[in-house]
């Protein structure tokens, strides 16, 4: 990297956001760094799915494939580090790197994603995208007709339990305390044969991450292969925030259909943006913000 080179975008965060809206802006001969502190939310999941002709690889797999074809461009460099401030504004950011370098940036894309935060039970931690999984279409075929169990409580653990009962009949949901399922849902539930457990789970048992049996706070052992749950999450990165992006109630930074934040010349894509997780979804908010960078750089966004 030349020194006090003034890169057009500064892409914060090199996973699949930050990859796909590298490529568009790569292929619009745009000068872009790319800073990645390499550590994507998925990295403890064997194998990735639905995602198109990638479909069972490694996530480290489609991270190589995807910054190979990436780097092939001349105008697109990438650092192994973290940006830890952000100063200035509007065409004339800087941005200062966890080992003290400052690069300069017309503009900045986050695509820095979100940090799940693992509940304090035993074995979550370590089954986390291996066997306890946020989504079906990621991971419930692999689970299919086995005795599955949802971590939710209330509406959320209805609407997700009629979801997942079409990948397997052996379903509990386990509301982990006193259910606050209304009364006509317990009555769905019941017709639909999933079953509703209210005792606290005090531990889920595992080896090597994969479950075998959740133990609950009154001593029962039940069997289970797979949980489905929704962690509480924070950003991964806080600078937007620090830099008056507006975020939405439910934590995310708030972006336009453009991808644009709330501040002039700050987009962000990908999990930190939205609650649609999974790499197809990321990949194309990444080529969004690519996309509509290069116009805003144009001038004809
Ligand atoms: C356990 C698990 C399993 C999943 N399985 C699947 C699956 O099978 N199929 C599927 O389609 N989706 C799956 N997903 C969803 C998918 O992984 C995410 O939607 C996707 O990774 C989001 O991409 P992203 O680029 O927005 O964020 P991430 O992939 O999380 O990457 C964010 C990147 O930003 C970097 N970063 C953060 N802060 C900074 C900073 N200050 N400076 C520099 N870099 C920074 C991080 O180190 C990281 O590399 C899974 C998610 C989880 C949690």
């Amino acid at each position: 990297m030349k020194n006090q080179e003034l890169f057009d975008v500064v892409i914060i965060g090199g996973s699949y956001a930050g990859l796909s809206a590298a490529l568009a802006l790569g292929r619009a001969i745009r000068p872009v760094l790319v800073l990645d502190s390499g550590q994507p939310c998925n990295h403890q999941t064997p194998h990735s799915h639905n995602f198109l002709t990638q479909d069972g690889s490694t996530p480290a797999a489609i991270t190589a494939l995807a910054k190979a074809q990436v780097l092939a461009y001349p105008t697109v460099q990438y650092l192994s580090e973290a940006a830890v401030a952000v100063a200035g504004e509007n065409d004339q950011f800087a941005v200062t790197t966890a080992a003290g370098s400052i690069v300069k940036a017309r503009k900045l894309l986050f695509a820095t994603g979100i940090r799940d935060l693992m509940p304090a039970i035993p074995g979550f931690a370590e089954s986390w995208g291996i066997s306890v999984i946020h989504c079906p279409y990621c991971h419930g075929y692999e689970y299919r007709g086995q005795p599955t169990g949802i971590l939710l409580n209330g509406d959320p653990a209805v609407e997700l339990g009629r979801l997942i009962r079409n990948w397997t009949d052996e379903l509990t949901i386990f509301t982990n305390g006193k259910s606050s399922i209304q009364p006509a849902h317990r009555q769905q539930l019941a017709a639909s044969h999933i079953a509703v457990e209210e005792a606290p789970v005090q531990q889920l048992a595992h080896r090597d991450g994969y479950l075998t049996h959740v133990v609950l706070a009154d001593g029962r052992q039940r069997p289970l292969t797979a949980l489905y749950a929704r962690p509480p999450f924070e950003q991964h990165c806080a600078l937007p925030r620090a830099l008056g992006c507006v975020h939405t109630e439910a934590g995310y930074v708030e972006v336009d259909g453009f991808q644009k934040t709330s501040v002039a010349g700050i987009y962000a894509a990908g999990d930190a943006t939205s609650m649609m997780r999974a790499v197809s979804w990321a990949v194309t908010a990444g080529t969004m913000a690519g996309v509509f960078l290069n116009k805003e750089l144009l001038g004809i966004a």
